[in-house]
């Protein structure tokens, strides 16, 4: 299994790695690895493989019975050789800053109006969101909008952690996603906007609801 760096620090850009397998040349599983595979409305995070000097670029990224595959544009790469990652970080750190910003979106939205999220789609430069909700006000959003904004300016942490489940499972709001109930394991892994939110969530999120750039 490979073990997924970006759950303990959403920071770390590189990491060395050991190949454990390459399937059809090019889909490559790792001993461990920074780059986030696609999921949950998050896209997989782009950058390089480097072997010595010859640089792998990562074109994709995704999670394929449990295991999180790297697809690179070349083959060449083999089991059991030392290898080196690095994130596209500027791309990584606008969907860090989108993931969050739409933690923050969604929960004032639930919150305030009992909507329930059934769908999202987070890009570099946008989000896409679904609710369930009983009548359609533009005006209702945009005010929800303008809140979110306000609480952008404001010094508040994001913090995650691990609960067991059951535990998890009772705080309110855990889960906003309206089909997607989090998979049957021990302990599942909380997001925390301080005050604001409490997700059952996988994602990678900046640190800080003051989104200043590259900390
Ligand atoms: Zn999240």
């Amino acid at each position: 299994m490979t073990k997924a760096l970006y759950l303990a620090d959403s920071y770390q850009r590189e990491c060395d790695a050991v190949v454990v397998s390459v399937k059809d040349g090019k889909y490559v599983v790792l001993d461990q690895t920074v780059f986030y595979p696609k999921g949950g409305g998050q896209p997989c995070d782009t950058g390089k493989i480097t072997r010595g000097n010859e640089i792998f670029n990562v074109v994709y990224v995704g999670k394929f019975s449990g295991e999180i595959s790297h697809e690179v544009d070349h083959a060449g790469l083999k089991g059991g050789e030392n290898v080196h990652c690095s994130l596209d970080w500027e791309r990584r750190f606008q969907l860090m800053r989108s993931h969050t910003a739409a933690h923050v979106f969604a929960s004032l939205l639930c919150t305030g109006t009992g909507a329930l999220v059934t769908g999202n789609q987070l890009e570099e430069d946008k989000i896409r969101f679904d609710f369930s909700t009983e009548k359609f006000d533009p005006e209702i959003l945009r005010s929800y909008v303008d809140k979110a904004n306000e609480l952008f300016r404001k010094d508040i942490q994001v913090k995650s952690y691990e609960l067991p489940r059951d535990e998890a499972l009772k705080i309110p709001g855990v889960v906003k996603m309206a089909e997607a109930f989090p998979p049957n394991i021990p302990f599942l892994r909380i997001v925390e906007i301080v005050d604001i939110d409490k997700q059952a969530d996988g994602g990678t999120h900046v640190r800080n609801l003051r989104l200043d750039r590259y900390e």
